[in-house]
């Protein structure tokens, strides 16, 4: 068993419409899927991704409506780390973001900036062997796109246990000082340490937890793996696109367990992936309350283009 890089990714936002304006259309992620919290069907669950809903690209917003931007602290993530293809594909979104008044910092081979709600994003050049991950945008070339995960930063107090775990059970290999590689047979994603700035806030902005990918079947092995280390993982849960295991790890940090598959064509067309509201069954019922409650969301469908035989 080994980790395949990075799973998804699942942050917070306070204002639903507007992080699919900028996720959808300005950075030209494809919205995968739109369903609702397994513990409050009104309010959303958003997910981004590549053109086929990847895992290694797959980025997920809880929304709490009009919730306070949150803070960056110990035990969190602060910037999710994107690839993209070249030093022309950072000069066209440092133009692109500057479009949207949002200022990026340029250095060679990477540009830093925050979303609108604070979350810190970067997009680096690397040269890996992976597949690239990207998704089809009007706006967006298709040189430029974004193609997945390279890494996320975190802030942690407890490096010495937090990089046991690594090194140790999650099998992770370290390539440069506190930067922790997750590398498979079909990708790698990274982790890099940061010295903590204190203690952080929750809220708007701000990263709820990272999923590493395991394989579809491995995830009962894998929760008595992580339950053998002292740390209390949760049992598997069955989250319908994928099967999880939830840990905080010593930094505090909350890591999930992923499977790779059923995936998010488990319950509607590749074609309409995201279009319309999908529910978990237990929800079914009552579609049409539920419906009701939810924030009105911008039209994806604007930004991409027509779909072709
Ligand atoms: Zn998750």
């Amino acid at each position: 068993m080994q980790l395949e890089g990075i799973h998804h990714i699942s942050a917070i936002t306070g204002d639903a419409p507007a992080n699919v304006d900028f996720y959808a259309r300005v950075l030209g992620m494809r919205l995968v899927k739109k369903t609702v919290n397994q513990d409050d069907p009104t309010v959303y669950h958003l997910f981004y991704a590549d053109e086929d809903g990847s895992p290694g690209a797959d980025l997920t917003f809880f929304e709490y409506p009009g919730a306070r931007q949150g803070r960056h602290g110990s035990g969190m993530v602060h910037t999710i780390v994107f690839r993209v293809a070249s030093e022309a594909a950072l000069d066209f979104w440092v133009d692109r973001l500057a479009g949207e008044g949002i200022e990026a910092s340029r250095d060679t081979g990477r540009i830093v900036f925050a979303d609108p709600e604070g979350l810190g994003l970067e997009f680096v050049v690397v040269e890996r062997p992976d597949a690239p991950l990207s998704a089809r945008s009007l706006d967006v070339p298709a040189e430029f796109a974004l193609q997945g995960f390279e890494a996320v930063r975190a802030y942690a107090d407890d490096w010495p246990r937090s990089e046991a775990l690594l090194s140790g059970p999650m099998g992770l290999t370290e390539i440069a000082s506190h930067d922790w590689e997750a590398r498979g047979e079909l990708r790698g994603g990274r982790i890099v340490f940061e010295d903590s700035p204190g203690r952080g806030v929750p809220g708007a902005g701000t990263v709820h937890h990272v999923a590493w990918s395991i394989g579809l079947g491995e995830e009962e092995a894998w929760q008595q793996l992580i339950a053998r280390t002292g740390l209390r993982p949760t049992p598997v849960i069955d989250r319908f696109y994928f099967r999880s295991v939830y840990f905080r790890e010593p930094s505090g940090i909350l890591y999930e367990l992923a499977t790779r598959g059923p995936g998010f064509t488990s319950d509607e067309p590749k074609e309409t992936l995201g279009e319309a509201l999908s529910l978990p069954p237990n929800f079914e019922a009552v579609r049409d309350s539920v419906s009701q409650k939810l924030t009105p969301l911008p039209d994806v469908t604007q930004w991409r283009p027509a779909v072709t035989a």
